[in-house]
Order: structure tokens, then C-alpha cells, then sequence
């Protein structure tokens, strides 16, 4: 039989449960990706024309690309490579399933609402042609309904989910697919479907600053950044939080397109985590959190758009003039408020924020302006190289209280007090905002209590080179407790 293997969010040969079972049924495989420009299309629509994760996703095909021919080549096939394909994948999956004669396609699982509605119209297509659409569990160690409660039902509170993933792994769900072995399946391409990566330019899309941001792309940037951090992963539970710190792994992007196995990280933190090492097992139980908000997507889909609570869908929150003015100064980090504009211009410059910084901003927006997490959660989807919608979601309905929290009622972050503890020297402060560096280090947190001599020694003049707060928290704080009033918490 002949197979197409279908690449989405699993950029690696390696370890790749799809491709494995794809080499392993068939005797001939040639392997695809396709720029969905039913993705692609609306965010040139929006104007968002330079994409890091497009690029992303660009350099790591053509990583992906050398893979396959260097796996050919390791058989003695001249000829094989990654056809790519831009077009909507509704049609150019197909097509190419039939040009190249092909029995079954094989892909591995994503379980965000629109790519179900895609894979289902696929499979609908595909079967219509007497074609199979085989499709696995690749990008988290467990999915969907694998962790159940005792009831039968799937699990919204992390700490029993937790335990219950724990007591459930063994090596089996984290051993490596042996793809190599499989590889002289692999299949010359014919001449009408050339091997190749296309131009960025040729998609519609512009570079951006990730060569500048020294992002490093494809399985190879990806194994280098886990060198890295496997020598520094026993103070991870010492470090993570302070993000001046480089403390945590930065693997997120590279886990978001597949280009690292989850297997292979969780399999090597786990071992860890037996011999006793902390940082290990502080490490493992967030790659258990993005399993857990996985599933939460799975189960409950309605979460891509409404509260995971349904109770929380009666706030009230802000609206009109006044809340997209305060909505703009928090994008464009101009809301006073040093450790928040710092972090949004974090993510404005690179794509990426700490992890601790997205939970200060999330809070901010949502219990110090009032505004709706929706708004938040779609800024982060345009910006994040690493967005994906169900960690982005689980986050930021986290930081509303809307989701899914253990905390019985709603926790305000105050942001001063934030900054004091996880930037106590106001490295990161000063990293980003440059106007405020010479400020002595307690003006820093929160610059409009800051002595006059020593704001004019430093050259800051609030309301000309620095915002004034646009918010009171102490107010703000009192008006989120009547806004979550109309919460009826249930039980
Ligand atoms: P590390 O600390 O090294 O963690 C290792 C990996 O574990 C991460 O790469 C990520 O895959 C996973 N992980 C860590 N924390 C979480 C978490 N809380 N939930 C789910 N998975 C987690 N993560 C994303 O990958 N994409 C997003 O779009 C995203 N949006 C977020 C929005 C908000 C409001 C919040 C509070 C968190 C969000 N996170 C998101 C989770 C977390 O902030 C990032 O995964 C982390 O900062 C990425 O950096 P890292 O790879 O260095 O993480």
C-alpha cells in the first residue's frame, strides 16, 4: 500500500507517531505540509503580514525537509523530501492523495475545534475516493478521555489530575516511535510533485526579527535549547518565577509545532523526578498543565469561546471609549504600571513572555481594567510565537477566575506587589523600559510614589516619558469585587 503522511503540529521525524505507523503499514510514504490558507488568508486580512510563527514554521520545514532526505539517503533513496503544498488543505490533501495513489493519509491528532471541523471534512473527502484517514496521539502524553475521574468523567480541577497522570504513566506512554527503522519506506518523489520549501515571500508573508531574536528553529534549534536546559533543570523550581532569570526551558514554541517530542522531554524529566530531583519534578508538573489544559479543550470545547464556568458568563465587563482606551494603553504597555508594561513590551518585541508576567498582565487586564479576558486571549493568539489555544485559553480563563481554578472564589493580583517580589532588582524593568532604568530600585515597582528629586535625578517625568497609573488598583480592586458579585459561585 502507498501513504501520505500529512505534517500540522508535529515538525519532526523523529519520534513521530504518525509517520512511525505510516513507515511501519506501508511500502511507499511521501510526506506533505500545507500553508492552510484557510488559516493563513485572515491574518494577511488582519494586516499581520510578518508572522514569527509563519517563519517559524517556514525554517523549521526546511529543517524538516534535510530530515527526510538525510532518512532517504540513510536507505540509499535519492529523491525523497517534504512536498509542500499552499493552498486549503480541504482541497490540496485530497488532490494530492489522489495524484499520488495513495491508500490512507496519516496524520496525528489536533484537537482544536476548527482543525476537528477540518480533519472531519478531510476524512469526509478522502472516503469519498476510498481513502483512509488514520489519525494518533502524538503531542501529549495523555488525550481527550484516556484520564477519567472515578465517576467516568473528565477531570477540571489540576491537582487530582495531576495524581491521577502520575499514577498512570509507565514507559509505555512515553517510548520513543522508532521511525528510523521504518525509513526505507520513504518514497522518491515523482516529478510532478517536487520536494521543496517555498520562499516565505511567496506565501504573502514578510520576515521578521526572529534571526534577530536568535530564535532557533526545526528539531535542531529545539534539541540545542533542551542542551541547554537540561544543565540548568535542577534550579528551575528555584528559578521560574523571576523573569529576569533565565530560569525556564523556552521549549514552548518548539513544543506548540512538534519540532521536540513530548515523549522524549517528559520521559527524561520523569526519570528525574523518580531520583528526587526538584526542579524536575516542578518542570513535569507543567508539562502535566499543558496535557491538562489539553484535554480540557477536548472535552469542553465550549471554552474557545465562553467561560469554562458558566455562572461567570454574567460579568459585566467594561465597554465604549473609555475600555478600549484603557484596552490600547495595555497593549502597547503605557498603563504606569513598570512590571506590566515591561511584560507587553516583552511580547511586542519578541514574541514571547514569561510565564509569571503573562499571569500579572492577564490579571491586570481583567481585574484592574475591567475588561474582557476574551480581548486579552486574542492579543496573546496574534502575538505569542508559542500561542496555542488550549494552554492560552486554560491561562487566561485561569486569570479571570472563569476556568478551571481550585481557588474556591477569585484571587486580584496587585501588581505592585508583584513586581516587588518576582523583579525585586528591577533587572527585567530596566531591560524593558529604558526611560525608568537610573530610577532607585523601589521607585521602579511603582513610580508615582517615588520622591521628586528622585524622579527628576533620573530624567522620568510621569505623563511625559513615563504614564501616570491609568488605574487606582486600590478602586479597581473594589470594583472587580462588585463586578464578580453577580457570580453566584456554585459548588
Ligand atoms: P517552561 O516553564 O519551561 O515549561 C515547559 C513547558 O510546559 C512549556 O513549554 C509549555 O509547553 C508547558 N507549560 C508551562 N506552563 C504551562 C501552563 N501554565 N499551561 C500549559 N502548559 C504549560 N503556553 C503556551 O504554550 N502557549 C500559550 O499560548 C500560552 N498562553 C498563556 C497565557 C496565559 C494568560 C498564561 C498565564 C499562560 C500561558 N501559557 C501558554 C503557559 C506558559 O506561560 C508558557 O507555556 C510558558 O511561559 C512557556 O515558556 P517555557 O517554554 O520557557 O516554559
Amino acid at each position: 500500500d502507498a501513504g501520505l503522511m500529512w505534517f500540522r503540529r508535529d515538525l519532526r521525524t523523529e519520534d513521530n507517531a504518525a509517520l512511525y505507523h505510516a513507515l511501519k503499514r506501508c511500502r511507499k510514504v511521501w510526506c506533505v505540509f500545507v500553508f492552510d490558507t484557510d488559516i493563513l488568508r485572515p491574518l494577511l486580512e488582519r494586516g499581520l503580514r510578518a508572522d514569527r510563527r509563519v517563519e517559524f514554521i517556514h525554517d523549521s520545514l526546511i529543517d524538516l525537509d534535510e530530515q527526510l532526505r538525510a532518512l532517504g539517503r540513510s536507505t540509499g533513496t535519492e529523491g525523497v523530501g517534504l512536498i509542500v503544498r499552499h493552498g486549503s488543505a480541504l482541497a490540496e490533501i485530497p488532490r494530492l492523495a489522489s495524484q499520488l495513489g495513495v491508500q490512507a493519509v496519516f496524520a496525528n491528532h489536533d484537537d482544536e475545534p476548527a482543525a476537528k471541523t477540518r480533519d472531519a471534512q478531510v476524512l469526509g473527502t478522502l472516503a469519498h475516493d476510498g481513502v483512509l484517514l488514520q489519525t494518533y496521539k502524538d503531542h501529549v502524553i495523555f488525550e481527550r478521555q484516556e484520564l477519567l475521574t472515578g465517576n467516568g468523567r473528565p477531570y477540571t480541577v489540576f491537582t487530582p489530575y495531576k495524581n491521577a497522570w502520575l499514577k498512570a504513566v509507565t514507559p509505555f506512554h512515553l517510548k520513543a516511535y522508532p521511525v528510523q527503522r521504518y525509513a526505507d519506506a520513504l518514497a522518491p518523489c515523482p516529478a510532478q510533485v517536487s520536494p521543496g520549501v517555498p520562499a516565505l515571500e511567496q506565501l504573502g508573508f514578510a520576515p521578521t526579527n526572529l534571526r534577530a531574536l536568535k530564535i532557533r528553529t526545526g528539531s535542531r534549534g529545539a534539541q540545542a535549547l533542551w542542551e541547554d536546559f537540561f544543565s540548568r533543570i535542577e534550579h528551575y523550581h528555584q528559578a521560574r518565577d523571576y523573569p529576569a532569570v533565565k530560569g525556564p526551558s523556552y521549549l514552548s514554541v518548539h513544543l506548540r509545532f512538534g519540532t521536540i517530542s513530548i515523549r522524549a522531554l517528559a520521559s527524561a524529566a520523569y526519570a528525574m523526578h523518580l531520583q528526587g530531583m526538584a526542579g524536575a519534578s516542578s518542570w513535569l508538573n507543567e508539562l502535566i498543565w499543558r496535557d491538562f489544559y489539553h484535554q480540557i479543550l477536548a472535552n469542553f470545547p465550549h471554552v474557545a469561546q465562553r467561560a469554562f464556568k458558566p455562572e461567570y458568563d454574567a460579568i459585566r465587563w467594561e465597554h465604549g471609549a473609555h475600555a478600549d482606551a484603557l484596552f490600547t494603553a495595555w497593549r502597547e504597555g503605557r498603563t504606569g504600571y513598570p512590571l506590566v508594561d515591561a511584560a507587553m513590551q516583552q511580547i511586542n518585541q519578541t514574541g514571547y513572555m514569561h510565564n509569571r508576567l503573562r499571569m500579572v498582565v492577564a490579571s491586570f487586564l481583567t481585574k484592574d481594567l475591567g475588561l474582557d479576558w476574551r480581548w486579552g486571549e486574542q492579543y496573546f493568539a496574534d502575538h505569542l510565537i508559542d500561542f496555542d489555544l488550549a494552554a492560552n485559553n486554560g491561562g487566561w480563563q485561569w486569570a479571570a477566575s472563569t476556568g478551571c481554578d481550585a481557588q474556591p472564589y477569585f484571587r486580584i493580583f496587585n501588581p505592585v506587589s508583584q513586581s516587588e517580589k518576582f523583579d525585586p532588582q528591577g533587572k527585567f524593568i530596566r531591560r524593558y523600559l529604558p526611560q525608568l532604568a537610573a530610577l532607585p530600585t523601589p521607585a521602579l515597582h511603582a513610580p508615582w510614589l517615588a520622591q521628586p528629586a528622585d524622579l527628576q535625578a533620573a530624567g522620568v517625568t510621569l505623563g511625559q516619558n513615563y504614564p501616570q497609573p491609568i488605574v487606582d488598583h486600590a478602586a479597581a480592586r473594589q470594583r472587580t469585587l462588585q463586578r464578580y458579585a453577580v457570580v453566584k459561585p456554585s459548588q
